[in-house]
Parts: C-alpha cells; structure tokens; sequence
C-alpha cells in the first residue's frame, strides 16, 4: 500500500488534482482511498457526486465515540472510498486536530484494508505545521507530492512544505516524490516548476495546464475524467496517475533560501508578480 500525501497553498487545485489523478488510478484498477485533511471538507465532492459527506469531526461530535465505518466513509468514482476529517468549529482549537483524530479512527475502525494500492491525504497547509504535519510526521504517509504553480506565494509556500518534509524524513521516512504543477498561466511557468524542482533535488512529475474543463466538471460535481472521459484534460490527469504509479523518484528535499528563490523567479521573469 502507498500512502501518498498532495500539500501545496490554500486554492493551488489540490483537492481538484488528486481527485482527478485518483480517477486516473481507478480507471487503471488501482483501490484507492481519498482522506481529506482540509477543516472546509470539499475534498471527495468530485468523486461523490456532490453527496454530502459528513466529516469524521462531526460524526465523533453527534454520534459519540461508537460508530460505524459506514457512516464516515463512502464509495465514489471508480470504487474510490472517500472520508474527509473536517475540522473543529471555525475559531476553536487547532484545524490540524481533525486528521489525528480521523486517521486514528480509520485505522481503528480497518478502513486501512490490506488490498488498497493507495491511500491519499489531501492536506491543506502553507506552512507545515502542527496537526497538518500529522501524516508526515507519524509516518503515515511516506510519499509527499507538492501542488504549485508559477506565482510567488505558491512557490513560497512549497519551498516551506519542503523544509516540513525535510525535518520529518530521518525520523519518518518521508520522501517527496515531486512538484505537481497545475499552471496558472504566468511567465515562462513550465521552466520555472522545473527549476524549482531541480533546486529541490526533486523532479517536475508533471505540468498540468489550465482548463476552462476542469470548472465545467466541477460544476456537474464531477471530475473532468467522469464528466468527459475523451477530453484532452482528462488525459493530462490519466498521465499525472500513470507518472506516480510508475514514479521511483524519491527524495530528501532541500529546501533553498528566500534569497535563491527570489533569484529563481527573477531569472524566469514572471510577468504576473
Ligand atoms: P485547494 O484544494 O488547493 O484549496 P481546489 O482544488 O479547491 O484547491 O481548486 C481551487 C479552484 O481552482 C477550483 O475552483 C478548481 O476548479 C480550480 N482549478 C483547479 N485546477 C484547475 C485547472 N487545472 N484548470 C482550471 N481550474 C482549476
Ligand atoms: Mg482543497
């Protein structure tokens, strides 16, 4: 079983990417679970078809401690099964909190089967900290991937989940298998990813172009490989599963300074800053 962690900067497409790369997985056989680790819980809402799926969180909070794994996990897509942690009320206690308690649960309850290819986190998080850091530093998942894109913040914020990787992967064991790049259109942004990449010691695994698709699925609650599985989008994320399920690159990242960043952005001359 792979457990395979998506990080990268609130609104990066994270839970748009692996919900469509895990479509990808299905389609090609793989048993797949989906975990969201995002208070706002929208993780699993492509592969459910919108179907509300009440989070881990509030189950614990209305139906106490005794509950069943079908009341936390449902099928989606492709036989994906799908939980999403949720968080606390908005303003109390730590965001993070929610994916101690739901992995915990998960396990207690043997959602972690033994003929499951691929667990996946969906993890919001700038800054890897505190309970977002859970599934990396508990080593649940072994395999990180970071979202970015070529806009500043976005490379900010991976270059600080690299530090996070780095600080967790002697103990852990925790590797980052690459930077996923769901593209925002500015400067020369595939050259950029790939540099960034390079700099890191890690690989580009994929340039995932912007696609007026992806809205037109999401909108139908769908992921773009359900909504039209011949669209060119589709593909783009049939490849982005094909290059993790085949990925042997595996690293201990290292993270660069403000400075080299900053060099990194300017030599690419981003237009959009
Ligand atoms: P995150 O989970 O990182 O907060 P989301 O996956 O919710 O981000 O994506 C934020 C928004 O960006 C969504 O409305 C989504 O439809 C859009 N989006 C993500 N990836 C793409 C893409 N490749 N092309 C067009 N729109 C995208
Ligand atoms: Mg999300």
């Amino acid at each position: 079983m792979r457990q395979v962690a998506i990080y990268g900067k609130g609104g990066i497409g994270k839970s748009t990417t692996t919900q469509n790369l895990t479509a990808g997985l299905a389609e090609m056989g793989k048993k797949i679970m989906v975990v969201g680790c995002d208070p706002k819980a929208d993780s699993t809402r492509l592969l459910l078809g919108g179907l509300a799926q009440k989070s881990v969180l509030d189950t614990l909070r209305e139906e106490g401690d005794d509950i069943d794994i079908n009341a936390i996990m449902k099928r989606g897509y492709g036989n994906i099964n799908c939980v999403e942690s949720g968080g606390p009320e908005p303003g109390v206690g730590c965001a993070g909190r929610g994916i101690i308690t739901s992995i915990n649960m998960l396990e207690q309850l043997g959602a972690y089967e033994d003929d499951l290819d691929y667990v996946f986190y969906d993890v919001l998080g700038d800054v890897v900290c505190g309970g977002f850091a859970m599934p990396i530093r508990e080593g649940k998942a072994q395999e990180i991937y970071i979202v970015a894109s070529g806009e500043m913040m976005a490379l900010y914020a991976a270059n600080n989940i690299a530090k996070g990787i780095l600080k967790f992967a002697n103990s852990g064991g925790v590797r980052l298998g690459g930077i996923i790049c769901n593209s925002r259109k500015v400067g020369n942004e595939y050259e950029l990813l790939d540099a960034f990449a390079k700099e890191l010691g890690s690989q580009l695994i994929h340039f995932v172009p912007r696609s007026p698709m992806v809205t037109k699925a999401e909108i139908n609650k769908k992921t773009v490989i359900d909504f039209d599985p011949k669209a060119e989008q589709a593909d783009e994320y049939r490849t982005l599963a094909q290059k993790i399920d085949d990925n042997k690159m595996f690293v201990i990242p290292k993270p660069m300074t403000q400075e080299r960043l900053e060099e990194i952005l300017m030599e690419f001359g981003l237009i959009d800053l």
